[in-house]
């Protein structure tokens, strides 16, 4: 068995047994890894200052088998705790579990991806910070889709790849590849684009949402680029909709988040 250490961020964990734990990571070397901690329940060396607890930049020691998709958890230890659930409202830690599982969702197992664990550290730390942790969150979302391949394009049509004015009165793509003209879906369903009778089955993304959209993928959109609560809400329905085209099933943290953000 070939022994390593590397840094991780526990994204989740799983009783197994009578005393391990199943333990989702993911680390800066080697991406997402499942590791089996035995004896985890119990021992308070190997593991010790609650060492498996999400929000934790740990120092993990590991043995992995060739063939094995499982490692082997010998110990781990804190190296930085960022305090999301003292520090913070539930809404920060709700919107940091959000993007644990997220990461856990969308990411494979054993690719490794160092800028999106970076990526990673620094929203944690943002919420931690007392940051607007949506806003962390909507740029967090959209390196998660470059990442997994499915990066959207706001700026163009998904169909006829036009440019998208506030004329083309864009709407999300459901194949996920960014927007398109609503006079496709007005075709779709038979009518004319101008057609007065015409309504749009998914909302029309008014400019200045594309606008934040745009800044979210480069980079936490400041105070310079909104001060519109409505709009930064209006932006989480509209990246909800856009990474959920691409999970095996809804996250399971949303429904605290949303029950948070009133
Ligand atoms: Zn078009």
């Amino acid at each position: 068995m070939e022994d390593i250490t590397t840094d991780a961020f526990v994204l989740r964990t799983v009783a197994y047994g009578e005393s391990d734990r199943v333990v989702i990571m993911l680390s800066d070397q080697y991406g997402k890894l499942a590791g089996m901690a035995k004896g985890a329940r119990r021992s308070k060396r190997r593991f010790a200052g609650g060492a498996l607890e999400p929000f934790q930049r740990l120092r993990v020691r590991f043995g992995r088998r060739a063939h094995s998709s499982m490692v082997f958890l010998h110990d781990a230890r804190v190296e930085q705790s960022y305090n999301v659930v003292g520090n913070v409202d539930l809404a920060g830690f709700a919107w940091a579990s959000y993007l644990s599982e997220l990461t856990d969702l969308m990411t494979p197992e054993r690719d490794p991806c160092p800028e999106l664990f970076d990526l990673y550290e620094q929203a944690v730390a943002a919420v931690a910070r007392g940051e607007e942790a949506a806003r962390v969150g909507h740029h967090f979302m959209l390196v998660l889709l470059d990442q997994g391949g499915w990066k959207p394009d706001f700026s163009m049509c998904g169909i006829c790849a036009e440019g998208i004015v506030e004329a083309s009165r864009p709407v999300l793509d459901p194949r996920g590849s960014g927007v398109v003209c609503s006079r496709h879906e007005a075709e779709r369903l038979g009518l004319g684009p101008d057609d007065p009778s015409f309504k749009p089955s998914r909302r029309v993304i008014e400019t200045r949402l594309l606008d934040y959209v745009g800044h979210a993928s480069r980079g936490v959109p400041d105070s310079s680029v909104t001060t519109d609560p409505e709009l930064v809400a209006t932006a989480t329905a509209m990246l909800d909709r856009l990474v959920e085209l691409h999970l095996p099933r809804q996250p399971r943290s949303r429904a605290l988040r949303d029950s948070l953000m009133g």
